[in-house]
């Protein structure tokens, strides 16, 4: 998924940019709709004018809605490593033309896949697609399949690619508000209809336990691998033997080297920790010359990527071995989410996972959602049910007063408590909202000057916002 991007709220600049793009995005549907009408309009003739109709208008579409999307990453190509061909963009397409055919890997986000797909030929020619290979089932990697496929190409998958796209599309609508409180660029509302909709593919070659799939095509032999508990249970890589080369997919996520993100705070299926240490071993033991992830940038040398994998590989396995032991002596999950930090030798970016996250992530996985702290957690009555009560008991005032000395000593995360305590039951409440909004800030400023996770600042810069729009003359 789109997980690399750092959300452009908080300075006025790209507030006003946010709010154009909010207001705008019906129209932008609108005229996606109208394209896409005439998209399935021509989906009825024949099967070759309607292929090239339909990917001249797809790709149409695709201009408009980018126009609108705020740091989309242009679609050009690069050649890496003389055989593979790269076509950039919010998610990468790698094409592999041989003498025998062209064999694709990942296919990009709907939007920019029609574009991908044309300027990849122009650079590599185009000869008939014989295997669509996806590293797993994320949007962002299966778009452009509707555009390759061909009525003889095998598409590659892992084994448990449909039910990890039948769970994404049957939780689209919940998954797509959570993404979009992230990713605000994102239109507000799933494609639905014709090529450019998520979901419907049908892998005709599947991976799955150890094994790997290997085919030869024009002399160059292809392995794919299942990796399984990265990015989802359905991930695969493409390695290329004599070339030493690995397109990694999602499985790096959109960094290399980073601490990966063990579960995705987007919300999605559970991740398996110790699966993502075996898949990591099984790649490292490659020893690749190149690594093509699916997103962002290629990294070369065979000892820096060995060192890279080798520290996520550590790091992981260091913070879910501590994990384990705090469980078994007996500590909270805060406790260990405050505690276990990466040694000095294992530092690694947190740009995409976060090492208190991983921790909370590993204990839930471990331990499922029952913590033991109260009895209130076995019942459908959350603490938020007293905070009315509270709130009239305290008096309001003293709670922000008692919030506010709670920012100055440090503390944001009380402060919250306090200002939400007010909040439930008097959701205007000037004081507390501001104070909200300060303990807010103070947050966002100190993942600025952290570990700048890009779910983090995405998630603090929209509450945000939503606290600003509350306190302006008029506000929601
Ligand atoms: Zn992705």
């Amino acid at each position: 998924m789109r997980e690399h991007f750092e959300h452009p709220a908080s300075s006025s600049v790209n507030r006003r940019r946010r709010l154009g793009a909010i207001r705008i995005s019906s129209l932008l549907l609108v005229v996606i709709g109208a394209g896409l009408s005439l998209v399935l309009a021509l989906w009825l003739f024949s099967p070759s004018a309607r292929k090239a109709t339909t990917l001249g208008v797809a790709e149409i579409a695709g201009n408009v809605a980018e126009g609108y999307m705020a740091d989309t990453r242009p679609v050009e190509v690069i050649q890496i490593a003389d055989i593979v061909f790269q076509a950039t963009g919010i998610a990468n397409t790698q094409l592999i033309p041989t003498s025998e055919g062209y064999v694709v890997f990942d296919t990009g986000l709907s939007i920019q896949a029609a574009k991908q797909k044309r300027l990849l030929e122009e650079s590599a020619g185009s000869g008939p697609i014989t295997e669509i290979i996806l590293s797993h089932s994320h949007q962002d990697h299966v778009g452009g399949v509707a555009f390759w496929l061909e009525d003889d190409s095998e598409i590659i998958a892992h084994a448990e690619f449909e039910e990890e796209q039948r769970y994404l599309k049957e939780l689209e609508p919940y998954l797509w508000t959570r993404n979009r409180r992230l990713f605000p660029w994102m239109p507000e509302e799933p494609v639905s209809g014709g090529p450019l909709e998520f979901g419907k593919i049908e892998p005709t070659l599947r991976v799955d336990g150890e094994e790997s799939l290997t085919f030869e095509r024009g002399g160059i032999r292809f392995e794919v691998i299942p990796t399984p508990g990265a990015e989802g249970a359905d991930n695969l890589c493409l390695w290329l033997p004599d070339q030493k080369i690995l397109l990694s997919g999602d499985f790096f996520g959109p960094i290399f080297p980073q601490f990966p993100n063990i579960f995705t705070m987007r919300g999605e299926k559970t991740r398996k920790p110790i699966e993502y240490i075996r898949s990591l071993d099984r790649l490292i033991a490659l020893e690749p010359e190149v690594l093509i992830p699916s997103h962002l940038s290629p990294a070369y040398g065979r000892e820096e990527i060995k060192a890279a994998m080798t520290r996520m590989r550590d790091a992981v396995q260091f913070v879910h071995d501590a994990t384990v032991e705090g469980m078994n002596s007996g500590r909270t999950v805060y406790e260990l989410m405050e505690e276990i930090q990466l040694p000095p030798e294992l530092e690694l970016s947190q740009v995409h996972g976060k090492v208190s996250w991983g921790v909370k992530s590993i204990w839930e996985y471990y331990a499922t959602w029952f913590h033991h702290d109260s009895t209130t957690e076995l019942y459908p009555v959350p603490i938020r049910s007293i905070y009315g009560e509270l709130a009239e008991l305290a008096g309001p005032e003293n709670l922000v007063a008692r919030g506010r000395a709670s920012l100055a000593q440090g503390n944001p995360v009380e402060s919250l408590h306090f200002s939400e305590i007010v909040l439930e039951s008097d959701p205007e409440f000037r004081s507390a909202l501001e104070l909200h909004r300060d303990a807010l800030d103070e947050l966002l400023a100190r993942a600025r000057a952290g570990h700048q996770n890009a779910f983090e600042l995405g998630w603090l810069g929209s509450r945000l916002e939503e606290v600003r729009a509350r306190l302006e003359p008029g506000g929601a």
